[in-house]
C-alpha cells in the first residue's frame, strides 16, 4: 500500500473517531454501563474499562500510524532526491569535460552601462552568478534557476535575437560547476568574448547603426533603468550628447569587444 493511501486512510479514520466514540457511549449506556441497577447485561467495570482503553488506545494508535507513515514519506522523500542526484551526476550533469562555449542575449542598461540579462540581472564581462532567490546559493544549484545560462547553437540565440530586439547577441564561455541541458548549458563562471552589433538601426530597423543612445524605460518592476541601444545618425541625431556613446567608448565600458 502506497504512503499516501496509507495517509488518506488514517486520515479517514480520524474523522470518524467522534462518531465511533458517540456510538460506542450509546452502546455502554444500553449495556447498563451508567444505570445504578444492581444487575446490569454486562459487568459494568468491563464496560467502562473497555470505554478507557477505547479512548486511550485509538488514539494512540492513531498516532503511531501517523508516525509510522511520517517516516515512510521521509524515507521516499530522501530515496528520490538520491535518485535525482544520481541522474544528474550520471547524465545531464557534464561537468568540464565538455567546454562550455555558448550564445546568449543582453541588454545594455545603466549608467554606466552594464551587460544586462533579460531578466533584469546585470554582470560584468567576467563575473560570477549570484542567485536572486537565495542568498547562499553559490549558483548554478540543482533546485534553484540560477546561474549563467547559454545556447549550445549560434542559431537558437539567433532565434531569440528575433524575438527580442532591444537585445545583442553576445558570445560567453562558461566555467566552474555547470549543468549541460540539451539546448546548452548553466553555469557558475562567465565570461563574454564578443558582442555582435546589428547592422541596422535598433530604432527605425533601415538604416546603418553607428553610435550607442540612452533611452529611459519602464522597467521590470515598474521601476525605470536606461537602455542602450544602438542606432542610426538620424535617430541619434535628436539625443543628447551625454546620452551618446561611440563604439569605442562603449566597448571600453563593458570590457568586452563588439564586432560588426
Ligand atoms: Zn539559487
Ligand atoms: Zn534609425
Amino acid at each position: 500500500m502506497s504512503t499516501a493511501t496509507l495517509r488518506r486512510g488514517l486520515i479517514r479514520g480520524v474523522r470518524l473517531y467522534p462518531i465511533l466514540a458517540v456510538g460506542v457511549l450509546v452502546l455502554a449506556h444500553f449495556l447498563g454501563a451508567f444505570s445504578k441497577s444492581e444487575n446490569p447485561l454486562i459487568s459494568r467495570s468491563l464496560v467502562l474499562n473497555s470505554l478507557y482503553a477505547f479512548v486511550g488506545l485509538v488514539p494512540l494508535l492513531f498516532i503511531t500510524g501517523f508516525v509510522f507513515v511520517g517516516a515512510r514519506s521521509d524515507h521516499a522523500m530522501v530515496q528520490s532526491q538520491r535518485n535525482r542526484k544520481k541522474l544528474i551526476t550520471s547524465d545531464p550533469f557534464l561537468l568540464p569535460s565538455e567546454a562550455m562555449v555558448g550564445y546568449k542575449l543582453a541588454l545594455i542598461t545603466n549608467r554606466p552601462p552594464m551587460l544586462t540579462g533579460l531578466t533584469g540581472e546585470t554582470y560584468y564581462a567576467d563575473d560570477h552568478a549570484r542567485c536572486d532567490i537565495k542568498e547562499e546559493h553559490i549558483p548554478p544549484i540543482a533546485d534553484c534557476d540560477c546561474g549563467f545560462y547559454a545556447y549550445r547553437e549560434y542559431r537558437d540565440a539567433k532565434f531569440e535575437l528575433t524575438l527580442n530586439p532591444g537585445a545583442f547577441l553576445i558570445d560567453v564561455e562558461l566555467y566552474g560547476m555547470g549543468f549541460v541541458y540539451t539546448k546548452g548549458y548553466r553555469a557558475e563562471v562567465q565570461q563574454v568574448n564578443k558582442l555582435s552589433l546589428p547592422r541596422r538601426c535598433m530604432n527605425c530597423h533601415l538604416l546603418p547603426a553607428h553610435t550607442f543612445v540612452a533611452k529611459y524605460k519602464l522597467g521590470y518592476y515598474a521601476n525605470t533603468f536606461w537602455q542602450w541601444k544602438f542606432c542610426c545618425t538620424l535617430c541619434s541625431s535628436v539625443t543628447k550628447n551625454e546620452n551618446k556613446m561611440t563604439v569605442e567608448d562603449m566597448k571600453n565600458a563593458l570590457s568586452v569587444p563588439l564586432h560588426h
